[in-house]
């Protein structure tokens, strides 16, 4: 029998991506076995955060703050926006260091399937953030699946159509490939070597 705020625990931290009830409990046994110096400052790190996050209303990005500290870097270039499905691929993207511009947030990506339309993510703002002045340039960094790809189709049809320069990310990403998941080095060669879509489909040759 274990005590029912210790049996709760378990269940929030099965919750989370990666960790089962077993792991969760091997997670709360040693929480509690360090409480000093992991479980007190943990529970202090997670009542932090629960108070300070915010959803960035620029880009969709998480932080302390709103706008987020990428959108508020005035050294970062606002001609080139960069569209990612989520937070963890914009994270990925930060830490290559390779990209200097901002970002744009989706939200997940489209799916038929899944019922989610254009109006679900954050497609129209992006449209309406492409077409402002001084933007010179949309990268599409989305993942190689097929709602990814998708996506991808949609935003770059509609960005052309309105004569936005798009670019997508050069091959080497693996098919059904996330961006989260590929190594720094792979991922910001994927994005130096962007190649411009326009009229053409991306996955197209050429
Ligand atoms: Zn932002």
């Amino acid at each position: 029998m274990t005590a029912p705020e210790i049996e709760r625990l378990i269940n929030l931290l099965a919750k989370l991506p990666g960790l089962g009830p077993r792991s969760a409990r091997r997670a709360v046994l040693a929480l509690i076995r360090r409480r000093e110096a992991l479980l007190a400052p943990l529970a202090k790190a997670m009542a932090d955060v629960a108070d300070s996050v915010r959803t960035c209303s620029t880009c969709g990005n998480i932080d302390g703050r709103d706008p987020c500290a990428l959108c508020a870097d005035a050294r970062r270039d606002a001609s080139v926006i960069c569209v990612v499905e989520d937070v963890a691929d914009l994270w990925a993207l930060e830490r290559t260091g390779a990209f200097k511009g901002r970002y744009h947030v989706l939200g997940g990506t489209l799916s038929a399937l899944d019922g989610i339309g254009p109006e679900d993510l954050s497609i129209p703002a992006l449209i309406e953030r492409a077409g402002a002045d001084g933007v010179a340039e949309v990268i599409l960094a989305l993942g190689a699946t097929v709602d990814g790809q998708t996506t991808a189709h949609y935003i770059g049809d509609k960005l052309t159509d309105a004569g936005i320069a798009v670019s997508g990310l050069a091959h080497g990403i693996p098919v059904g490939g996330e961006l989260d998941y590929l190594d720094d080095g792979t991922l910001s060669a994927a994005l130096k070597a962007r190649r411009k879509l326009g009229g053409q489909r991306p996955g197209e040759s050429g």
